[in-house]
């Protein structure tokens, strides 16, 4: 596929940071990291996306068994972290060659959000300080 990214990655037509590769796979780092750790998990067979992958198909575990050694070796396994696969436009796929996201820290959502919260508290704490009693 002439016209996908991602074979163009796994055959070293593009550059990217690789970080694994195996028969099946091949692992990256995202070139818009949402979060410290972000490295993507493509199988090097074209599949567009989850829904195209075969009954029976041992790829989606074996992605999964990838994720788990590479967040061995980031070092986020005990931390935590996120694996998950965008399926079709409806839900955030952009790239349509299948892939699973490994994303691990705090990503930029998730802190505005927590921002937010603790602001929201501490405005009503203000806004009951100043409210006369009865
Ligand atoms: P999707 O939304 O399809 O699940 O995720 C596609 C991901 O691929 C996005 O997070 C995007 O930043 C990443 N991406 C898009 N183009 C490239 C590229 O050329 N190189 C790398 N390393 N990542 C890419
Ligand atoms: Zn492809």
């Amino acid at each position: 596929m002439d016209d996908c990214i991602f074979c163009r990655i796994v055959e070293g037509k593009l550059p990217a940071k690789k970080v694994y590769e195996d028969e099946l796979t091949v692992a990256f780092w995202d070139a818009h990291p949402a979060s410290p750790t972000h490295i993507l998990i493509v199988p090097r067979k074209h599949i567009p996306t989850l829904n195209d992958v075969a009954d029976g198909d041992p790829i989606l575990s074996h992605m999964a068994g990838v994720a788990k050694t590479i967040a061995r070796k980031q070092g986020v396994a005990d931390f935590g972290y996120r694996f998950f696969i965008n399926v079709n436009r409806g839900g955030g796929q952009v790239v349509f060659h299948l892939h699973a996201h490994l994303v691990s820290g705090n990503d930029l959502g998730s802190v505005f959000l927590k921002m937010a919260v603790v602001a929201a508290v501490l405005w009503r704490k203000l806004v009951g300080a100043f409210k006369r009693p009865g």
